[in-house]
């Protein structure tokens, strides 16, 4: 199963058994500036792992726009770099960087997405509305497409982003959180997303899905979500796997979609 959304360099998957003998197909996404460079290299030595380059919102404070241009420049060439992100908004804690400076961060990823015309990978968590303003403002830098990683919330707010990005393929990816009796609500939103938009990821080593939540998370149980997307969708297991699968390969431009 393709999982479009992972952090298997973090300190605890990079000696975790599941990635050293696992068999895994992916993408490696960036977040912290300092680690890019890890993360190619991660992507360079396994077959089935891609990467992205971007820098998470709490990292705001440390983002320099000139390094970041400058790391996604030179790395043009790498095939495996298929996207920016994940970048976004993230009002959860408390102990973050200010709002203004995690806008200001989001937006100077949005336009470098464009200018290198690389699809975008969005983190958004208790920031709907600034996240909904910002892409909204930015539609025209959204051709290469965007995808909201981990989605978590409602169908109304998806379908109003659908909405008003209409002409951008915009796509959604759910993880261990749908697994969680506290986000059932999330099933109604997966039943108003297109199938061609619809995503699956883990996140590893972050949110562990039922019944491994607790665990530190890793590729394998990405097959927990996978069920419950299916018992939301009404299909089987091995079709969401297709179906999500092709979604990934056409927003991460990895191959043409079946
Ligand atoms: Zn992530």
């Amino acid at each position: 199963m393709f999982d479009s959304h992972f952090h298997l360099t973090d300190a605890r998957l990079i000696t975790h058994p599941a990635v050293l003998q696992g068999e895994f197909a992916g993408v490696e996404i960036g977040a912290d500036f300092e680690c890019l460079p890890s993360i190619f290299e991660f992507a360079d030595k396994h077959e089935q792992v891609y990467c992205t380059a971007g820098v998470h919102p709490a990292y705001a404070n440390d983002y320099s726009p000139n390094d970041f241009e400058n790391f996604v420049a030179e790395h043009l060439n790498f095939k495996k770099f298929v996207a920016i992100g994940e970048c976004g908004l993230d009002y959860h804690r408390s102990d973050l960087p200010s709002r203004e400076q995690q806008i200001t961060v989001f937006n100077h990823q949005i336009h470098l997405a464009d200018r290198y015309q690389k699809p975008l990978v969005v983190h958004s968590r208790d920031a709907w509305e600034d996240t909904a303003e910002v892409l909204i403002a930015n539609k025209n830098k959204l051709k290469n497409g965007v995808l909201i990683h981990c989605m978590s919330y409602t169908a109304e707010q998806a379908q109003y982003l659908i909405n008003q990005l209409s002409g951008i393929d915009v796509y959604f990816a759910f993880g261990g959180h749908i697994t969680y009796p506290s986000k059932a609500f999330l099933h109604d939103t997966i039943r108003v997303i297109p199938l061609n938009r619809i995503l699956l990821e883990t996140d590893a080593p972050y949110l562990a899905p039922v019944p491994k939540r607790g665990e530190v998370n890793v590729p394998d149980y990405i097959r927990y979500s996978a069920q419950t997307m299916a018992n939301v969708l009404n299909k089987t297991v091995d079709e969401i796997e297709t179906l999500t699968t092709n979604n990934a390969y056409r927003f991460y431009k990895i191959k043409a979609a079946e």
